[in-house]
C-alpha cells in the first residue's frame, strides 16, 4: 500500500425529511447564494419549490443559474463565475447530479481566478480559493457531492477534461434518496454503471497490498449489482436508492482508491466519447469496460481478473483465465440486463472515423499509456473503441 492522506471533510445529511436543515447549513456561510441546478427536473419534482421557500423564510438572497447541461460547458461555467464576482456570492448551492455539481465546483474556482477559465481547467490541478459549495444530490453516480473533481466540457475544442483540488471539496452534501425516485430508468442504469466503473477503476491496479480497498470495493460492486435492478424495476424502493446513494459517494471519496497508484483506463477513453459525440458518461463506460478488460486480460493481470469474477460474480472456476472471461461475461450481461445500449452505434457512434483522434487525445489527456493497469497506446485505445462497434462474446 502507498503513503496517503485522507481528509474528507463533507459533512454528510444522509435520509429523508432532512432538508429543513438547509438554512443552518447555509447560514454558516452568509446570506447571498448562487442557486445552480440543470434542465428543469428540479421543478418538475417540486424540490425548487421547497428549497426556494426555505430560503425566502430564512432571509436569503438568492441568485441562479440554470440549465446547466449533462456533461457541463465551460461557457456555463464562466457565465456562473461572473455571477459570483458581480454579486459577491458567499455560498453556492448545487441541486442536481454530477453536472450540476461539477459545474458548480468550476464556477466556484473560477469566482477568484484570473484569466480565461478554460485554462484554469487545462491546467487540470486547482490549488486557488474557491466560493463554499454545498450540494443537494437528486441522482446517484459520480460522487462529486463527496469528493475534489470536477470533470467539464468545451464543445468548441472537443475537449472534456477532468480537473480539481482541495477547495473545490463540498462543505456539505444532503444525501436523501428520495429525491431519486424521480431518476429516469436510462439514467439510473447509466449512474449505476458509473459507480460501478469508478470502483473497477481504483480495484484494477497493480498496487501490492491493498486488501482493505479492495475488500470494500468488491462489497460496494455486490451492492450496486444487487441494488440497481430493484431500484429499475421499482423506483420507489427506498433502500435500493439508499444503498445506490451512499455508494455513489463511497466509490469516489478517497475509501478505495487511496493508497493504490491510481491509474485509471475507462474514464479517459469515455470521456473522448462524450467530448466528440455528447454521449452520456455512465452508458459509454458500460460498453468500454468489458472490450478494455478482455483487451488488457494477460498473465500479469489475470489473476485480479479472476478474483473480481469470484469475489463480485460469484463464478466458480478454477482456471484462472476462464474465470477472468466468466467474469467479464457476467459484468456485459449484467449491463444488457439493466437496459444499456452496449454498442456504438446504438448511442450514434456509427462509424470509426473520429477513432484516432479520440485515441490520440485520450493518451494526451491522461497517463494512460504510462501508468495503467496495463497502459495503452494510441492504437489499444482505437482497438478498444473498434471492439465496441459490434455486440460481444468472451468466453
Ligand atoms: P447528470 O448529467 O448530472 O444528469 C443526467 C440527467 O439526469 C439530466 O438530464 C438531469 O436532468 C437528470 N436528473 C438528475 N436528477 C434527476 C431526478 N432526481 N429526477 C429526474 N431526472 C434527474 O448525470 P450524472 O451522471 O450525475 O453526471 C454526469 C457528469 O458527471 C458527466 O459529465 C461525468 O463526466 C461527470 N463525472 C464527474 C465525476 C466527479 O467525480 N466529479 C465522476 C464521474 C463522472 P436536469 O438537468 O433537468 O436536472
Ligand atoms: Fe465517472
Amino acid at each position: 500500500m502507498e503513503n496517503f492522506t485522507f481528509n474528507v471533510s463533507t459533512d454528510i445529511r444522509f435520509g429523508k425529511d432532512r432538508l429543513g436543515e438547509l438554512p443552518e447549513v447555509l447560514n454558516q456561510f452568509g446570506k447571498r447564494v448562487l442557486l445552480v441546478y440543470g434542465g428543469g427536473s428540479i421543478k418538475r419534482s417540486g424540490l425548487y419549490g421547497k428549497i426556494m421557500d426555505l430560503m425566502k423564510e430564512n432571509g436569503n438572497e438568492v441568485f441562479e443559474v440554470s440549465g446547466v447541461d449533462p456533461n457541463p460547458r465551460i461557457e456555463t461555467v464562466e457565465q456562473g463565475a461572473e455571477i459570483c464576482k458581480a454579486e459577491d456570492i458567499d455560498v453556492i448551492l448545487a441541486v442536481g447530479g454530477g453536472s450540476v455539481i461539477d459545474c458548480s465546483k468550476a464556477i466556484a474556482g473560477g469566482a477568484f481566478y484570473e484569466g480565461d477559465l478554460w485554462e484554469m481547467v487545462e491546467k487540470r490541478g486547482y490549488m486557488g480559493d474557491a466560493v463554499p459549495l454545498v450540494t443537494i444530490l437528486t441522482l446517484a453516480a459520480t460522487g462529486s457531492e463527496m469528493n475534489r473533481g470536477s470533470v467539464i466540457t468545451n464543445l468548441k475544442t472537443k475537449q472534456k477534461l477532468g480537473f480539481g483540488g482541495p477547495s473545490f471539496l463540498p462543505k456539505a452534501s444532503f444525501l436523501d434518496p428520495t429525491l431519486t425516485f424521480t431518476v429516469s430508468e436510462y439514467q439510473t442504469a447509466a449512474g449505476s454503471a458509473d459507480i460501478f466503473s469508478h470502483l473497477m477503476e481504483n480495484y484494477f491496479d497493480l498496487t501490492p497490498g491493498t486488501d482493505v480497498q479492495d475488500g470494500v470495493a468488491e462489497g460496494l460492486m455486490r451492492t450496486v449489482i444487487q441494488n440497481a435492478p430493484i431500484a429499475l424495476k421499482d423506483p420507489e424502493n427506498y433502500d435500493a436508492r439508499a444503498n445506490l446513494m451512499w455508494a455513489s459517494s463511497l466509490a469516489l471519496n478517497g475509501l478505495t482508491g487511496s493508497g493504490k497508484a491510481g491509474t485509471w483506463s475507462t474514464h479517459p477513453m469515455e470521456h473522448e466519447l462524450s467530448a466528440f459525440y455528447d454521449i452520456t458518461h455512465g452508458i459509454g463506460l458500460a460498453i468500454l469496460t468489458p472490450r478494455w478488460m478482455e483487451h488488457v486480460l494477460n498473465d500479469e493481470t489475470v489473476d485480479k481478473l479472476a478474483r473480481f469474477a469470484r469475489e463480485v460474480f460469484h463464478v466458480q472456476e478454477s482456471v484462472p483465465e476462464m474465470a477472468a472471461r466468466m467474469g467479464i461475461q457476467k459484468l456485459y450481461d449484467y449491463f444488457v440486463a439493466c437496459g444499456i445500449p452496449m454498442t456504438l452505434p446504438e448511442v450514434g457512434i456509427e462509424d470509426d472515423s473520429a477513432f484516432e483522434e479520440m485515441a490520440a487525445q485520450a493518451v494526451a489527456h491522461s497517463k494512460i499509456d504510462t501508468i495503467g493497469f496495463q497502459p495503452l497506446k494510441k492504437e489499444d485505445v482505437v482497438a478498444i473503441y473498434e471492439a465496441c462497434m459490434t455486440p460481444s462474446s468472451f468466453i
